[in-house]
């Protein structure tokens, strides 16, 4: 039994077989689907990320394109650009990038509004997060699709079982609930006004942990046997780690996802099947 849950491996299986369908579409239609990333400013991670977008759908055979918007760019004139990418039957998913600048951060959830709902492959629209509420999860965002196939695919069982999850953002935390509920799980949410936050990483039969702090859980905190999902990203001295102690927690726990390379690469995978799923709704294609 596999300890590490290879999620790079896993994506690239899925990657490949993506990869035929899109060809074998395209034999059939003449058509490729495509992604619009929408970057407002400069932030560099926010570049760093969309390129390793543009890079997978391009190998998969999505095409990419990254609408680069002055970080001046004003409410309305943001509006008008996601209305041209929802009236042009070319695209198929819209993504906008967060964080945008200061000043329009406290509009972003009227920008993801905005974007339309069958075009929303981040899954982010309150529409689509309504559908994730009745268990539907053909528009859920793509980190906690990939969490949860890399669970189900190293048959990791979660009925009844407890699932704590250190984070509550809409892209993390908040679909998980559905996701794991839907499969029997019991489900805890921590975050930072959580008391005696200790008592509840020690109940954890599955633990997911996306705080953004590398170290935030050492061998000392965990019950024995429990799977860890590291979906951490931090950088230190210009290396990239979880929020998980690896080595530290490595003999206690039963299962660990590495980071990077767990639930980052199926992230991507899964954007990029969220963008086909649309594509073969548009296209009418079976
Ligand atoms: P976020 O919105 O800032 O969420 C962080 C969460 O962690 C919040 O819910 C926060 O609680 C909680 N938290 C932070 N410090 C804590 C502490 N000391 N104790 C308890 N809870 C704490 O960030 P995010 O966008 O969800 O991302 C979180 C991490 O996951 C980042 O490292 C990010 O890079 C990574 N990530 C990776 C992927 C991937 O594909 N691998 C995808 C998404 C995110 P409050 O809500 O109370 O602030």
């Amino acid at each position: 039994m596999e300890k590490v849950l290879d999620g790079k491996a896993l994506a690239e299986n899925l990657n490949e077989k993506l990869k035929k369908e899109i060809a074998n579409s395209f034999s059939l239609t003449g058509f490729k689907p495509k992604l619009v990333a929408i970057l407002v400013g400069d932030n560099p991670a926010s570049k760093v990320y969309i390129n390793i977008k543009r890079k997978t759908c391009e190998k998969i055979g999505i095409e990419f394109e990254s609408l680069e918007l002055s970080g001046e760019i004003t409410k309305l004139q943001l509006f008008n650009e996601i209305d041209k990418l929802n009236n042009d039957q070319k695209i198929n998913g819209i993504i906008l990038q967060i964080p945008l600048p200061k000043k329009l951060q406290k509009f972003s959830s009227d920008f993801v509004e905005h974007i339309s709902p069958i075009k929303d492959v981040d899954g982010l629209h309150p529409y689509n997060q309504g559908k994730l509420f009745n268990y539907d999860e053909s528009f859920a965002p793509a980190t906690p699709k990939g969490i949860i196939l890399l669970l189900e695919h190293y048959n990791v069982d979660l009925r009844g079982k407890e699932v704590v999850i250190i984070n509550r953002s809409n892209l993390v935390g908040k679909p998980l609930i559905f996701m794991f509920l839907k499969r029997n799980s019991t489900v805890t949410i921590c975050h930072t006004s959580t008391i005696n936050i200790e008592n509840h990483i020690r109940r954890a039969d599955i633990l997911v942990v996306a705080v953004g702090k590398p170290k935030f859980i050492t061998k000392e905190k965990i019950k024995k046997g429990v799977v860890i999902v590291d979906v951490g990203t931090n950088r230190v001295e210009g290396k990239l780690c979880g929020d998980v102690d690896f080595n530290d927690v490595y003999d206690k726990c039963s299962k660990i996802t590495p980071s990077p390379g767990g639930v980052g690469p199926l992230t991507v995978s899964f954007l990029c099947h969220n963008t086909y799923h649309v594509f073969k709704n548009q296209m009418k294609l079976s």
